[in-house]
């Protein structure tokens, strides 16, 4: 979606994965299938281009690193170090003052008692690393036996985070151009189904001044990384009693599925928005172009693409994947209706 981005501003993509059948090699004339410590295809591939950007999390840092000595890779891969270990990211959020569920480190049995006593029941256990869609994570009950959710993670280092009972789910999308100019997406409200993103719709049903509140968190991450690019934070919205209030969940430095609605739903997707960054061009204004509402496809759930190709303003996309696995976004549906 970004080299399709990329393309419509007439800018030629190559793409880097180690996946044989990465479905960004049908879109563009250039690639390499090469591993991340391959170093001699690393140079090749930073040769070959003017700028390097990534759309995935865990690309290792040192393969970020290796390609920053030769050319420009935005988002700095600082922003990867601190965003591929969910302890460093939120120690990051709480040193700008923001709020986030209470945690913990957990990187032994007697720190997780501490962890236990500090955060309080329930909880949620995640791993530092390679967590995502609610891969690596152990909810803890009240009463419930922490020391067995520790060992279905393998015992490795975690971080304990207190189980928040929120109101809502929302994120906002960001973009952060090379000379500092903020311009966030509408806050977007996210419901999950078995820890995966299902539905987002826009706008949220958040009041004016909590998506306003959203909106300066992101811009404030953004700015605190010297972000280059499109970024994702995903909040919790809480209440207690008449007042809502956010907590950040999670950073995803990259475009974001919550943030694909924009393709067809504004008047400028979060993917030209990225590409315009690294690119050192000036960001578009974003406007909504009614109520939206995005459906992912996910599994086998792909084979109602037949349906909803049928029905009236339904934008269909499907990302060519061949393998339709429980679990695996296959594609989305965006519909826009009137305001
Ligand atoms: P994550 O991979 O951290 O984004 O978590 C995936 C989903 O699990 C979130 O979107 C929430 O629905 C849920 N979740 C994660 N952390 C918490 C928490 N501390 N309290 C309640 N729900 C959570």
């Amino acid at each position: 979606m970004l080299a399709l981005a990329a393309s419509r501003l007439g800018l030629n993509c190559h793409i880097y994965s180690p996946e044989q059948d990465s479905c960004a090699f049908e879109v563009v004339h250039a690639s390499t299938c090469a591993a991340y410590e391959d170093e001699a295809a690393l140079a090749r591939f930073a040769d070959a281009v003017d700028v390097i950007t990534y759309e995935f999390e865990n690309v290792p840092a040192q393969t970020a690193a290796f390609l920053s000595k030769r050319k420009p890779v935005l988002p700095d891969p600082r922003v990867l170090e601190i965003t591929q270990d969910r302890l460093i990211e939120k120690n990051f959020i709480a040193e700008l003052k923001i709020a986030t569920a209470p945690y913990a480190p957990v990187h032994s049995a007697s720190q997780l008692a501490d962890a236990i006593a500090k955060v309080g029941l329930p909880a949620v256990l995640k791993t530092r690393q390679l967590g995502y869609d609610g891969k690596g994570q152990a909810k803890i009950a009240k009463g419930g036996d922490a020391a067995a959710a520790w060992r279905s993670l393998k015992q490795v280092p975690c971080i304990l985070e207190g189980f928040i009972d929120f109101e809502r789910e929302v994120s906002v999308i960001a973009a952060r151009s090379a000379d500092g100019k903020v311009e966030c997406f509408e806050v977007t409200e996210n419901e999950h189904r078995d820890h995966i993103l299902h539905i987002s719709k826009v706008p949220a049903k958040v009041s004016p001044a909590l998506a306003a509140e959203a909106r300066r968190v992101a811009t404030r991450i953004a700015k605190a990384f010297d972000y280059v690019g499109v970024l994702a934070v995903e909040l919790f919205v809480v209440r207690a009693g008449r007042r809502q209030s956010v907590l950040v969940n999670e950073i995803a430095p990259r475009v974001h599925n919550s943030g694909h609605w924009t393709i067809d739903g504004a008047t400028v997707s979060q993917f030209e928005q990225h590409i315009r960054a690294v690119a050192g061009w000036p960001l578009a204004k974003p406007k909504r172009l009614g109520r939206v509402e995005m459906v992912n496809l996910i599994g086998t759930e792909v084979h109602e693409a037949a349906h909803w190709l049928t029905v009236p303003g339904a934008c269909v996309h499907l990302y060519g994947k061949k393998d339709a696995r429980p679990g695996r976004k296959m594609g989305h549906v965006t519909r826009i209706f009137s305001r």
